[in-house]
């Protein structure tokens, strides 16, 4: 069980990472065997979704919805379902307010479409607050300077 609250806090410090950079169109990222994360490439479209756009050895995905549909669409069930790695989906604009939700193939509950595709409600994350990710984005956002600016956050 603290294994499973661990991961959810690296994915939670990732989508902040993911919001922050790209809070209008969709970006994935994963996390990594060692717990470090990192950001892979903007998604299109279509299935390509995340297959193909993080690293094989990854350990769980990451995604945006700008739009801010808190629902894993048939593509990302598809897509974690095939690579057998928990989803993660932080949906909205804003990296601090953020829903974040959690989809586990084979264990997080499902339902089919009208198209009788499979989709996810997903289950809430409750994670801790990544702090250095939200100071990393209060840097770039209020004072325009890199996350490792030693003047930090004062004026
Ligand atoms: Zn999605």
């Amino acid at each position: 069980m603290s294994e499973a609250v661990h991961l959810d806090d690296i994915a939670a410090a990732l989508l902040m990472r993911i919001i922050a950079q790209s809070p209008e169109s969709e970006l994935v990222g994963a996390v990594l065997p060692n717990g470090t994360y990192q950001l892979g490439d903007s998604i299109v479209s279509g299935k390509r979704h995340v297959t193909g756009m993080v690293p094989g050895n990854s350990i769980a995905t990451a995604h945006n919805h700008p739009g801010g549909n808190p629902d894993f669409s048939a593509d990302d069930v598809e897509n974690a379902d095939q690579i057998q790695r928990t989803a993660y989906l932080g949906a909205g604009q804003n990296p601090a307010l953020a829903e974040l939700r959690r989809y586990d193939p084979g264990f997080t509950e499902t339902y089919r479409g009208q198209d009788g595709k499979k989709r996810s409600h997903g289950e809430a994350v409750l994670a801790q607050f990544p702090m250095d990710e939200f100071r990393a984005y209060l840097m770039r956002k209020l004072l325009d300077r890199a996350a490792d600016d030693p003047r930090g956050l004062m004026r």
